[in-house]
């Protein structure tokens, strides 16, 4: 760690990452160590990689424990801690209908156990929700009091219900187990250390147009998403944590782009030469997707400062480097 952020009052807090190897785990690990907190990560690296915490683990303020979040003997391992940051689920489209049950396993056996760890430990926990609870919304942009359109039983049923379960279990625990907990409800997120095989559109479309393949747009292109840089997320999440708000609280970029805007930025950034491929649109893929962040502007004094195109850069640049080391 390094000196203490001259803003008091701080202390170091022992802080819990679960899903720490994942893209935003392991930012929010790098952004905790470096304001000198001391972090356990824990990840069982079903979707996550290890490589992702390389810097983290050369810091003697990080541990990382190699555990499912379902493992409450592992839970038990980390000892006492003042803070949670609950990330560790796979949340890719593509992992919907490969590893369904590992999701619904992680958002319910294993969110009953991490919120009963910070119940246990009394401390304060942050679930990362995500905007996948509020379905095909009938409401845009998203306001937090929108209850959403989702499916029970559709192909994105094991996600979408599965965080609105963990909702739940983080929700009861505040009511009637005396938790500190707060829901922060992600909204599509992208930065350096994504899989090149994640699956999600912003990973797929760099790499293809880094290796001049076509991009893959999965119906017309018309459908939108808001896409929010990492380094905003983390800072997002670390502000929630800080508060005492317990939300939910979106959080994420507000600016929207078509799938297609996205693809044309992506070519346009990369230089490349690639083509645009039409592929069947996924059954219930969200028509339209853009997080109201009035509630993180007003209760958090956050908001998200990078644009699209700026963040694209150094994904780009990060791919790139990464595609020549394989
Ligand atoms: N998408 C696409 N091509 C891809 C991957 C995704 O056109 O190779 C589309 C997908 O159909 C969706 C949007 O991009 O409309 C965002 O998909 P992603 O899997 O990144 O996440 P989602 O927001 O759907 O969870």
């Amino acid at each position: 760690g390094v000196a203490a952020p001259d803003h008091a009052p701080w202390c170091a807090m022992r802080t819990l990452v679960t899903g720490a190897a994942g893209m935003i785990g392991s930012h929010l690990v790098d952004h905790l160590l470096s304001d000198g907190h001391q972090v356990i990560g824990l990840d069982n690296l079903l979707t996550g990689q290890d490589r992702n915490l390389r810097s983290a683990q050369a810091d003697p303020d990080f541990s990382f424990v190699l555990a499912d979040i379902a493992d409450e003997d592992a839970l038990a391992s980390v000892g006492p801690v003042e803070r949670v940051f609950h990330l560790a689920c796979p949340a890719s489209p593509a992992d919907f209908s490969t590893i369904p049950f590992e999701i619904l396993r992680a958002s319910s056996a294993g969110t009953m156990a991490v919120a009963s760890f910070a119940q246990r430990h009394g401390a304060r926990l942050v679930l990362a929700s995500t905007s996948e609870i509020y379905g095909e919304p009938q409401v845009h942009p998203q306001t937090e009091s929108y209850r959403g359109n989702v499916s029970p039983i559709g192909p994105r049923a094991c996600y979408d219900e599965g965080k609105r379960f963990s909702e739940a279990v983080v929700s009861s625990f505040v009511r009637s187990g005396g938790l500190d907990g707060a829901i922060a409800r992600i909204f599509n997120t992208y930065g350096p250390r994504m899989r090149i095989d994640d699956g999600r559109v912003v990973s797929n479309f760099v790499v293809q147009a880094l290796r001049g393949d076509p991009l893959t747009i999965q119906g017309s292109g018309d459908q939108t998403r808001s896409f929010c840089f990492v380094d905003d997320q983390v800072a997002g999440l670390v502000a929630l944590m800080e508060s005492g708000e317990s939300g939910p609280c979106n959080i994420g970029n507000d600016e929207e782009y078509s799938v297609m805007d996205l693809a044309r930025i992506v070519i346009e950034l990369t230089g490349s030469s690639a083509t645009i491929e039409h592929l069947p649109l996924p059954e219930d893929d969200p028509t339209q997707r853009r997080p109201d962040i009035t509630a993180a502007r007003d209760l958090l004094g956050w908001k998200p400062v990078t644009p699209l195109r700026e963040g694209l850069e150094k994904v780009i640049a990060s791919t790139a480097e990464g595609l020549a080391d394989r």
